[in-house]
C-alpha cells in the first residue's frame, strides 16, 4: 500500500473493509470445504523460490499479496485443519479460534502485565484449566507457546522449590539434580532441564511396563541409587497421553511416590489432559489433581488454533518466586500499572500476545463438554482403526491403544517399506500419518486428535493402505 503519508493506516478505510470482508468469506470458505482439499501438497520449488527475495524496500498492492496468500501459502500449509490428517499429535484448529485471532489482532493487547482485559481474561482461562484437572482455585499459571515451554516453566519451579532463592542467585554450585521420567518422556522434557542449565543428563528415564507405563520399582530403584551416589532427586514428570502410542502413567502412584520422597511431581499431559473433560476417561487421569505442576496444550485436543500452550503451578509463591526479577522500568504501581502479579513474573516472556481470548470465545462458545465429547469420539475412532487392523490379514498392531493413537505395521515390511509407505500417502494429499520406532522396528502412527475425523476417513485410510499393498 504505497503512501507518502508514515502512519500504516489507509487513507481509505472503505477499501481495506471490503478486502476484509472478502478475506473473511475467503477463509470461510477455505474451512467449510476443508474435507475436499488435498490434506498437504509439497511447495513446489518456484513457489518457494517466490520467498526468497530482498527485503521489500517501497510496498505493493494489497491486492496483488492476497492474491500471492492464495495462490502461494494457502494451498501448502500443513494440513492439520483436514480431517484426514493422523500426523504427530495436531489439533484441528476451529473457526471460533479464528475470528478471536481477528479480534486480538484489532486490540493488539500485549498481556505481559499491566492492569487490563486481557490479564483478566487470561487468568479466568488459567482458572478453567485449573478446574478441568482438578487443582484447587487458587492455583496459578500462565499461557506459553506450546507444552515444551510450559514443561520448561515447571522444570524451572521445580528446580526453585530445590535450590530455592540460593538456586537462583549462584546456579547448581556443583550439584547433581535429578529428574525421572519414563522412556516414552516427550523429549522437550529432557530439553527443558538442558534449557535450565541441568544437562541433558540429569534425566533418568525409567523402562516402562507391558502397558509402556513407567515402572515403578524401577523408579524407586533409580531414586534410591542417585541419592546413595550423592546426586539430589527433585523432580518426577509423569505423561499423560504419551506421543508415541498415547500412555498413561499411573499418576496416583507418582503422587505417592514424589510425596514420600519430597520431589516436585510434574505431570506432563500435554494432550490427555483434555481427557479429563470425559466423563468415561476421566478416571485414567486419577491423581493429576495432585501434581505440583501440570503442563497441556489448547491447540492440540482443544482445538484451539497454534499456539496456545499452559502451565498450572500449584503453589503461587514458587512461580512468582522462580520468575520475579524487580525492575525500575517495571514497578506495578497504580491505574494501568496495578494488578500484579503480572504474567511477565511467572513466566519468561515480557511482551505478550493475548492467547487467552481465542481459548475464552471457543471454551465459552461451546462449553466444556463437547471437548469431552470430542476426546470420546477420538478414542472411539482409534478403537475402530485398532479393530480395522486386528481384521485385516496384512496389518498388525504394534502396540496397545489406550487413547487416540493406533501403531501398526504392515505384515513382513521392512522399515524402508514403512517410510515409503507413509511418504507416498503425504504425497498423495490423501491421509497424513506419521511414522514411529515401537520395539526397533518403524510403525505407521495414527493420532486421532481432530474434531473434523469421522469413521468413514478412517475407514478410507484403511482401505487406501490395503489397495497400495495389494498393488505392489
Ligand atoms: C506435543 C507434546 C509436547 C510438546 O508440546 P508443544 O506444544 O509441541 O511444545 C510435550 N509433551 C507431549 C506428551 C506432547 O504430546
Amino acid at each position: 500500500m504505497p503512501t507518502s503519508r508514515t502512519t500504516l493506516d489507509p487513507e481509505n478505510w472503505s477499501d481495506l473493509r471490503a478486502l476484509g470482508h472478502q478475506m473473511m468469506d475467503d477463509m470461510i470458505d477455505h474451512l467449510s470445504t476443508i474435507a475436499t482439499q488435498p490434506v498437504w501438497q509439497k511447495m513446489p520449488d518456484d513457489v518457494r523460490a517466490h520467498f526468497t527475495t530482498p527485503l521489500p524496500a517501497s510496498g505493493a498492492n494489497l491486492l496483488e499479496i492476497y492474491d500471492d496468500f492464495s495462490k502461494n501459502i494457502k494451498p501448502y500449509a500443513t494440513g492439520n485443519t483436514h480431517p484426514r490428517f493422523f500426523g504427530w499429535v495436531h489439533g484441528g484448529g476451529n473457526p471460533i479460534s479464528m475470528l478471536a485471532e481477528l479480534l486480538a489482532g484489532a486490540l493488539n493487547a500485549n498481556c505481559g502485565g499491566r492492569d487490563h482485559a486481557g490479564i483478566a481474561v487470561e487468568r479466568q482461562v488459567i482458572a478453567w484449566a485449573a478446574e478441568m484437572v482438578g487443582m484447587p482455585p487458587e492455583t496459578s499459571g500462565v499461557l506459553l507457546t506450546g507444552s515444551s515451554m510450559a514443561n520448561f516453566v515447571a522444570v524451572l519451579c521445580a528446580k526453585y522449590r530445590a535450590l530455592g532463592q540460593n538456586g537462583r542467585e549462584n546456579g547448581l554450585q556443583g550439584q547433581h539434580l535429578t529428574a525421572y521420567a519414563s522412556t516414552f518422556v516427550h523429549r522437550c522434557v529432557g530439553g527443558a532441564l538442558d534449557m535450565a542449565g541441568l544437562g541433558l543428563s540429569a534425566l533418568r528415564k525409567i523402562p516402562v511396563d507391558s502397558d509402556y507405563r513407567i515402572s515403578l520399582p524401577a523408579l524407586k530403584t533409580a531414586i534410591a541409587e542417585d541419592r546413595e551416589a550423592g546426586k539430589i532427586p527433585f523432580l518426577i514428570v509423569g505423561t499423560a497421553g504419551t506421543v508415541d502410542v498415547g500412555a498413561i502413567d499411573d499418576l496416583t502412584a507418582l503422587a505417592t511416590i514424589a510425596q514420600s520422597e519430597n520431589l516436585w511431581f510434574h505431570a506432563d499431559a500435554a494432550f490427555g489432559a483434555l481427557a479429563c473433560l470425559s466423563p468415561t476417561l476421566k478416571a485414567r487421569l486419577a491423581g493429576i489433581e495432585r501434581a505440583d505442576s501440570v503442563a497441556f496444550d489448547f491447540h492440540k485436543w482443544a482445538q484451539i488454533t497454534y499456539d496456545a500452550g499452559c502451565v498450572l503451578i500449584r503453589d503461587p509463591a514458587i512461580q512468582l518466586a522462580t520468575f520475579s526479577q524487580p525492575t525500575n522500568y517495571l514497578a506495578p504501581a497504580a491505574a494501568l500499572a496495578g494488578g500484579a502479579p503480572w504474567p511477565c513474573d511467572l513466566g519468561p516472556d515480557l511482551s505478550r500476545g493475548f492467547r487467552a481470548l481465542k481459548i475464552w470465545m471457543t471454551l465459552s462458545t461451546y462449553g466444556s463438554a463437547a471437548f469431552g465429547a470430542i476426546v470420546d469420539k477420538s478414542c472411539a475412532l482409534a478403537i475402530h482403526l485398532a479393530a480395522r487392523i486386528t481384521a485385516s490379514p496384512k496389518l498388525e498392531l504394534a502396540a496397545p491403544t489406550p487413547l487416540n493413537i493406533v501403531c501398526f505395521h504392515v505384515r513382513n515390511f521392512s522399515d524402508e517399506q514403512t517410510a515409503a509407505l507413509v511418504a507416498n500417502l503425504q504425497e498423495s494429499g490423501q491421509f497424513a500419518p506419521s511414522t514411529t520406532v515401537i520395539k526397533n522396528r518403524l510403525a505407521i502412527r495414527a493420532a486421532i486428535v481432530n474434531h473434523r475425523t469421522e469413521f468413514s476417513d478412517i475407514d478410507a485410510l484403511i482401505d487406501e493402505i490395503e489397495r497400495r499393498i495389494q498393488e505392489r
